[in-house]
């Protein structure tokens, strides 16, 4: 990884922020923190043990069903707490092998474009990529992660829609963190992707200083409801190095998120959730059974029981 991690914001990123307050949560997202050097021994280069899953270059395949792709290592701007920053550099996704690959194992029924943020490919990208995907019969399901439409939500091209297959089920999941960041840009451009049949769902990093803040996670994922976004997961925060300050203890988020409860509409309530170290998985953080001073266990989605110990 380049150290310090480079920093990179959108003009319309910027323009959201506020210059008067020292302590704002949108600009803690993006700007450069001194304490970023400091590199806890429980931080991981591979936070969530990608590589542990990775069948052919950029490809991950960690639950049964799906598969992951690592489209790109470009992302529109630099979150600081950023879970893949540290992976080693790969050489581009062949599609022609990931294709054969998928074929060959018909249990999986959908494909995530992830990265870095799929949404910063080219059209010429996407032909190529849907080519070799819209053929695969038991391939149903396509959903993209993706930060643009927060980030820099003018950025895509029109006729970015009319490349996709119209028999496969398209959905977008968008990272926001915070009520802000839903602009009337992004509501704009959600509004466009649902005229052509997608789906959406979000995900949301659990911040300390961000939005650790139960009226801040009310208003987020009631936005994002009532804009037709369903709260998928909250996060929480993977052990990535330098990211320390951004760390809130399990207790303290397991607190935060049941207090939640009752006071939004039920499917505005996301799943929070923890990507356990060593490629197990996600599980939900209800599941963690507290077994000695900052120490966990829980079974995993393969059953398997795991040890997990809070980096806090
Ligand atoms: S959008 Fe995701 S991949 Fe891109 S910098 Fe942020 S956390 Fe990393």
């Amino acid at each position: 990884m380049k150290y310090p991690w480079p920093q990179s914001i959108t003009s319309h990123y910027h323009r959201l922020i506020d210059p008067t307050d020292s302590q704002d949560p949108l600009a803690k997202m993006v700007f450069y923190d001194s304490r970023e050097e400091n590199i806890a021994k429980t931080e991981l280069l591979d936070p969530i043990g990608d590589q542990k899953h990775q069948v052919l270059p950029c490809l991950i395949h960690r639950y049964p069903g799906s598969v992951l792709v690592l489209t790109t290592p470009t992302c529109p701007q630099n979150c600081r707490f950023c879970f893949r920053r540290c992976l080693p550099p790969s050489p581009p996704p062949n599609w022609s092998k990931i294709s054969a690959y998928i074929q060959k194992h018909p249990q999986i029924k959908e494909i995530i474009f992830s990265g870095g943020d799929p949404l910063t490919l080219t059209n010429p990208n996407w032909i190529q990529i849907i080519k070799n995907l819209k053929p695969i019969k038991h391939l149903h399901f396509f959903r993209l992660h993706s930060r643009l439409p927060i980030a820099d939500p003018q950025a895509l091209s029109p006729d970015f829609f009319s490349l996709w297959p119209d028999d496969k089920n398209l959905t977008l999941v968008v990272h926001v963190n915070h009520p802000r960041e839903i602009s009337p840009q992004t509501i704009k451009l959600l509004k466009t992707f649902r005229q052509h049949g997608w789906h959406f769902l979000s995900q949301t990093v659990l911040l300390k200083g961000v939005n650790d803040n139960s009226q801040v996670l009310k208003k987020l994922f009631l936005d994002l409801w009532q804009n037709g976004v369903k709260p998928y997961y909250l996060h929480h925060l993977d052990s990535v190095p330098g990211t320390s300050h951004f760390r809130l203890s399990i207790s303290r988020g397991l607190k935060l998120f049941t207090g939640l409860r009752g006071h939004l509409p039920g499917p505005a309530l996301p799943t929070y959730v923890l990507d356990l170290p060593g490629g197990f998985g996600k599980v939900p953080v209800s599941w963690l059974k507290k077994i000695g001073p900052k120490k966990y266990q829980v079974k995993n989605f393969q059953e398997k029981t795991i040890i997990y110990t809070d980096p806090f």
